[in-house]
């Protein structure tokens, strides 16, 4: 195996190319990325990014000359636009392509747009989206954000950081619900209520309007709010466009790259990481897919350690999802699963505090691990969740001391 093509430039793509040059190969490395930018790292751009004060918030995930040693042959500003299976050519949107060995598809995801044309609605995937949100937060006085997904809730917690009024609107009953259960997720709404954001659950936005700009949002329950700055936070569409027709699978139930938990494809010699792979994760069950910061440099890396072992002496990926978020400067951090569950309960501390930590179950079984403002005893957990442990099993872990 001489070559490796790697499509993707971001957090996967880079601990790819790292991980490979960390075994020891030595052979050619392309990376092919449709963004201008050298890989950066996408947390802050809903974080310190917006809030505007203090120096410019670099988000370079290496400095230069940490880049320049993995000694890659890096096409920025190119888009992988085809893949040709048996050959495993990767065709350019410049008329070039890329041959190699081996394919790791890292093409990631994209913000989901709402239906409209209008000035002012925004989304924040991209630098440049970030650049034009917070350069937007200078001149507006309210900022509606639609979807209270984590996106969502920090450009709230960022734009009251900022001086802005805020209105959160989201359709479910509690904010962060796709990835939190809504009997703890309650205490999220207080959070930005105790900020003085606007909070509208339960409701969806029925349209955009306004000549040019949006003047205003209108929802279901009627109302409309008068604004000229709207941020979407509508969750995201992995990049699998450019694979249609390549043999790939992808997978119906959560979107993505369908691999095995050796990361291997449906096509021989192409594997997937981060936010666009989904694979059958043994503990809970069924395929997952994460977009999560932690889980794209894991992937990547086991990735590279299965496509280096060759077939049949791999080892499957059986990571303990680990997702964070900051919001009007408290972590939250999710160890595991914490949706669906049907148990769950508050093992530290209390909601009214805005610092617990609570177990979530499913089946009898400690599926997630959840945080606010309580970092250490969190990871202290984590642990119980790379085995499976019963519900009893992990109740009779928590000290009350602790
Ligand atoms: C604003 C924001 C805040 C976040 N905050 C957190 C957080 O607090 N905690 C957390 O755990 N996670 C967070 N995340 C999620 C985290 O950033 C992602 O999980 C991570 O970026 C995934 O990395 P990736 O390399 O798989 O995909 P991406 O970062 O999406 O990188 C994929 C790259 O591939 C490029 N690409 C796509 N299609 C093609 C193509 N056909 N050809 C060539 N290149 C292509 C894309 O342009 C992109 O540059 C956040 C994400 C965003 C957007």
């Amino acid at each position: 195996m001489r070559d490796v093509a790697i499509a993707g430039a971001g957090m996967a793509g880079l601990h790819t190319a790292e991980s490979l040059r960390e075994a020891g190969f030595d052979g050619r490395i392309t990376m092919i990325g449709e963004e201008e930018h050298r890989p950066y790292s996408r947390p802050p751009l809903s974080k310190e990014f917006l809030t505007g004060k203090g120096a410019p918030v670099g988000v370079a995930l290496r400095d230069g000359p940490s880049f320049e040693a993995l000694d890659l042959d890096v096409r920025l500003g190119r888009r992988a636009q085809r893949l040709r299976p048996r050959e495993r050519a990767v065709e350019l949107d410049d008329g070039s392509s890329v041959t190699a060995d081996r394919l790791v598809v890292a093409t990631g995801a994209r913000a989901r747009r709402p239906d409209t044309a209008l000035d002012g609605v925004h989304v924040l995937r991209t630098v440049e989206d970030a650049e034009a949100v917070r350069d937007a937060f200078t001149t507006a006085e309210r900022v509606v954000v639609v979807g209270a997904g984590f996106i969502g809730a920090e450009v709230a917690s960022s734009a009251r950081a900022a001086g802005l009024d805020v209105v959160l609107v989201e359709a479910a009953a509690t904010p962060l619900t796709r990835v939190i259960d809504p009997r703890v997720g309650g205490v999220f709404t207080e959070l930005h209520r105790d900020q003085g954001v606007d909070v509208r659950l339960g409701v969806g936005v029925t349209g955009f309007e306004g000549r040019g700009r949006v003047e205003r949002v209108r929802l279901s329950d009627g109302d409309a709010i008068e604004t000229s700055l709207v941020v979407a936070g509508l969750g995201a569409l992995p990049n699998t466009d450019w694979l249609e027709g390549s043999g790939v699978e992808l997978a119906a139930e959560t979107g993505g790259v369908l691999c095995d938990e050796y990361c291997r494809t449906a096509v021989p010699g192409v594997y997937a990481a981060g936010d666009v792979a989904a694979w059958p994760h043994r503990r809970y069950g069924g395929l997952v897919r994460l977009e999560h910061w932690t889980n794209a440099g894991e992937q990547a890396a086991a990735t590279v350690a299965n496509l280096l072992a060759g077939d049949g002496t791999g080892t499957p990926y059986t990571p303990v999802p680990y997702f964070w978020s900051d919001q009007y400067g408290m972590k939250i951090q999710l160890l595991g699963q914490a949706a669906p569950a049907d148990t769950a309960e508050i093992v530290h501390g209390s909601a009214e505090d805005r610092k617990f930590v609570a177990f979530l179950g499913r089946a009898g079984m400690l599926v997630g691990v959840l945080g606010l403002r309580s970092t250490p005893k969190v990871m202290r957990y984590r642990r119980l969740l790379s085995e499976p442990t019963t519900w009893q099993d992990a109740l009779a872990e928590v000290s009350p001391r602790s």
